[in-house]
């Protein structure tokens, strides 16, 4: 019978959740990766701005190169529009960024378990490690994931289970409680020790990480929803929190300057609804203007704009600033670091 059991598993990439899989097929299990995208891995998010593939080309490539590197079927399912609304207002709060990890793992959790349930998968595994993260890795918070996704007793976690209580496919000894591990805390050796002798390869470093992790990110979501009485976040405006130089000049205007060729292109490809400024008759930045600048915002824009240009040392420049068909052409000195700082996020 025991080859006979199927189970679908959340799998990021990352050393645990592939080493979970691992463990589970030394037992004769079948397994299906599932890797959600929820908009905020920062890997596909940079290649997405800096390459010339689309985010649905990213994710099949990712698919392919997981499935290849770990020997089991992995699909990927992009769940970053929905999950907008998680972020937005999550029950049990941000970690230390704007991290809603235990809300986020609900809703992925629940994701999964529609799947299982529709495809007739007997569990559902994931690489979590007691104790290893602070905010949904702890005991009380694992057990909150799990009731809360309408999981109790169908989520296994090989790596820590023999620290937890039996799920139900241990109990009824579908699956071999005592080839399970009982790995807690932070560190990676027993982890590494494993994966060398299972032959597991191909995982990602635990940096690739969670855009929603990190300082200047978070700094920039908390403007962002500061600003705007009911705020709404589309994916394009998540990505758009992840690079440029992000100045608040109004609650009602910020603007986003592209640091490099890259960043430029895709703020000309994306946010072609806004006004944008660069410079006339030199190589600069593209900066896009969000809101509905007053001529005065405009100005300042350009300054800005000149600032990160190559003729930043000029007492003027002739900045071009347009949206659709209205185009102005504004003589500004390149903005001092006093007003950098001034309007900086
Ligand atoms: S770090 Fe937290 S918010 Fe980001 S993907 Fe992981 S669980 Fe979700």
């Amino acid at each position: 019978m025991k080859n006979m059991i199927r189970a679908i598993g959340m799998v990021s990439g990352g050393l645990d959740s592939v080493l979970a899989a691992a463990l589970l097929q030394r037992q004769g299990i079948e397994i299906r990766g599932l890797y959600f995208f929820n908009g905020f891995s920062s890997g596909i998010v940079r290649k997405l701005v800096y390459g010339e593939q689309s985010l649905q080309e990213l994710l099949e490539r990712k698919a392919g190169e997981m499935s290849g590197a770990f020997r089991f079927p992995i699909d990927v399912v992009d769940v970053s529009e929905e999950f907008m609304q998680v972020l937005l207002s999550p029950r049990y709060g941000y970690g230390a960024n704007v991290n809603p990890c235990i809300d986020c793992r609900i809703f992925l959790l629940k994701r999964a378990r529609e799947i299982m349930e529709r495809e007739g998968y007997d569990f559902i595994f994931s690489g979590e490690v007691l104790g290893q993260r602070p905010m949904s890795q702890r005991k009380q918070a694992m057990d909150l994931v799990e009731r809360r996704s309408g999981l109790e007793g169908f989520l296994l976690r090989p790596l820590c289970a023999k620290l937890l209580s039996p799920t139900v496919p241990e109990r009824d000894g579908r699956v071999d409680r005592g080839m399970l591990l009982d790995i807690q805390g932070r560190s990676r050796k027993r982890q590494l020790a494993l994966a060398a002798e299972l032959g597991v390869e191909g995982f990602s470093s635990p940096a690739g990480g969670c855009t929603l992790t990190d300082e200047n990110y978070a700094a920039r979501f908390r403007d962002l929803v500061g600003n705007v009485k009911e705020p709404r976040l589309r994916f394009d405006s998540a990505v758009l929190l992840s690079f440029g130089r992000h100045f608040r000049l109004s609650p009602r205007v910020k603007i986003v300057v592209g640091r490099n060729r890259f960043e430029n292109m895709y703020l000309e490809k994306h946010w072609t609804d806004c006004w944008m400024a660069f410079p006339v008759d030199h190589p600069g930045p593209t900066t896009v203007i969000l809101g509905e600048p007053t001529d005065g915002d405009l100005e300042t824009a350009a300054a800005i704009t000149a600032r990160y240009g190559d003729r930043k040392h000029d007492v003027s420049v002739c900045i071009i600033v347009s949206r659709g068909e209205t185009t102005k052409h504004l003589t500004v000195s390149p903005a001092e670091e006093t007003l950098i700082d001034r309007f900086r996020i």
